[in-house]
């Protein structure tokens, strides 16, 4: 596994992430719906991978619903950041990390354009449970 680590701005939210494959051969997603566009959002995931968002206090991560509310976005209450985003289906929660906020030497390879909105709802879902990380942890002192 490769592990990478990132922050929000200010810090008060850490993403870990270990993936199976080279950082290098993964294509972050950059998703064209207008709220993605405007944080310019690219994200990563992993089937076979691992995501832990780490919170420096209880209050420090803000969830936001938008468009058909079945996603849920991980942005930092204090500097706005958005970190990452996750999903519940059957029972699991997925998720993928926003890689602009993965620091450090991590080379990803050229982002790729993303339309999930021309999707239906349960397309859409359908093809977060197959690309999202499926081991998923936020961690709250
Ligand atoms: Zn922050």
């Amino acid at each position: 596994m490769y592990s990478l680590e990132g922050t929000c701005h200010c810090g008060k939210l850490r993403v870990e992430v270990a993936l199976p494959q080279a950082p290098e051969t993964y294509h972050p997603r950059a998703c064209d719906c207008a709220f993605c566009r405007k944080h310019g959002a690219a994200y990563l995931s992993d089937p076979a991978g691992r995501l832990r968002v780490v919170a420096a206090d209880a209050q420090a991560v803000s969830h936001y619903r938008q468009g058909s509310g079945r996603a849920e976005f991980l942005i930092c209450r204090d500097c706005g950041v958005l970190v990452g985003v996750c999903c519940e289906a059957d029972g699991r929660r997925y998720a993928a990390v926003n890689a602009r906020v993965i620091g450090g030497e991590a080379k990803f390879a050229e982002e790729t354009a993303v339309s999930p909105r021309k999707l239906d709802a349960d397309s859409r879902v359908e093809r977060w449970k197959s690309l999202w990380f499926r081991e998923f942890l936020i961690e709250t002192p």
